[in-house]
């Protein structure tokens, strides 16, 4: 039995934050979802709104916020290329003015902080599988840096704040994940796929889709979260969180025609600047320190994923 917490999701009405905020109300946490809503929605909380025991902020985290919580987990930042490249200097600012103010909060009121870091941390990875002691291989200036070097930026933050200010900080290293609530036009590649699909479209492969990702279930991911946010204040990870299940991109774009039952064809297009050839999180540690690994195959986690994209579209 956990005791009950006032805990801030920051980019709660986002794909990952919303399922967080449900977690953690499930759990009986008091949750206060703090959103500008610029990729997230309305929608991804309306079945939250009633919950006397959750609250709506409409913040921009790139501003100072004040508020007393016992945790923060800070979430706030566009996660898919479209999104992030749509205004980089924002997601730079978002991951590093956000990272400052939330840890200044954090300092200030003595609050656990969870940051939601990333395999983009890696770049196009030279090791393989990526371990957390790799250092990673980013283009500091391509198109993708304004978020993977924004996030590199917050993780120095947040091991500054710790090392200088003794705060309790958790960092993430979360990789692909997919399901219900991913944003039916952000590009990323699960929902691109399941869409068209659906639609009777051709599936956009880039390039000739031999590069791979490797795959996780939004309720696998989430269940990480907490279990890390949970473990010894001297454990601040970096961790990472994701499904070791790799998959190349053709794979996918054929489980899914075979799933949706789709006639779609595969239409191949130019692959984007800077787009890794290859991921795959090692887990090991985060079995080690707090026995998580995830349980959800690919297909079992894109049928109820095709369904909730089936019942939004109306397919
Ligand atoms: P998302 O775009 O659905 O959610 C991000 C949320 O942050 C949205 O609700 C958005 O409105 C909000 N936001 C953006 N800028 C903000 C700002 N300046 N102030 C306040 N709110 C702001 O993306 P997601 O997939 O839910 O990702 C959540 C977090 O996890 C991100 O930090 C992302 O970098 C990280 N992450 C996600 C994945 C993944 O596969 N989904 C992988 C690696 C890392
Ligand atoms: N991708 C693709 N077709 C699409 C969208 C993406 O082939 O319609 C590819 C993309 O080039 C990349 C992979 O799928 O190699 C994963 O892309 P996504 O944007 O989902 O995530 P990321 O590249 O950030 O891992």
């Amino acid at each position: 039995m956990t005791s009950t917490k006032r805990i801030a999701v920051t980019g709660g009405a986002g794909f990952l934050g919303s399922h967080l905020c449900e977690k953690l109300l499930d759990q009986g946490h008091e949750v206060l979802c703090i959103d500008n809503f610029f990729t997230g929605s309305k929608q991804n909380i309306l079945h939250l709104l009633d919950n006397p025991l959750f609250e709506q902020i409409r913040h921009d985290v790139t501003f100072p916020l004040y508020l007393e919580v016992d945790e923060i987990y800070n979430l706030a930042c566009p996660a898919s290329p479209i999104h992030y490249q749509f205004d980089p200097v924002q997601t730079t600012k978002t991951s590093v003015h956000g990272a400052i103010n939330m840890l200044g909060l954090a300092k200030r009121i003595k609050a656990k902080i969870f940051q939601a870091s990333t395999s983009e941390v890696y770049g196009d990875p030279q090791i393989h599988p990526q371990p957390e002691t790799y250092w990673g291989h980013v283009n500091p200036n391509g198109i993708r840096a304004c978020y993977d070097e924004g996030k590199r930026c917050a993780e120095t933050l947040f091991f500054d704040y710790h090392r200088q200010h003794n705060l309790k900080i958790k960092i993430a290293r979360i990789f692909n994940t997919y399901g219900p609530r991913m944003h039916p036009n952000d590009g990323r590649v699960v929902s691109n796929f399941i869409v068209q699909a659906l639609q009777g479209e051709p599936l956009t492969v880039y390039g000739d889709g031999s590069q791979s990702r490797s795959f996780c279930y939004v309720d696998d991911l989430i269940e990480g979260f907490v279990k890390f946010m949970d473990t010894d204040d001297d454990f601040t990870g970096p961790v990472n969180l994701g499904n070791p299940g790799e998959f190349t991109i053709l794979e996918l774009a054929n489980k899914v025609i075979e799933l949706t039952g789709s006639s779609s064809d595969i239409l191949f297009e130019p692959l984007p600047g800077d787009d890794p050839k290859q991921r795959q999180p090692d887990i090991t540690l985060a079995k080690e320190k707090f026995d998580w690994e995830p349980g959800i195959k690919l297909a079992a986690g894109l049928k109820p994923t095709i369904k909730y994209f089936s019942e939004l579209l109306g397919a």
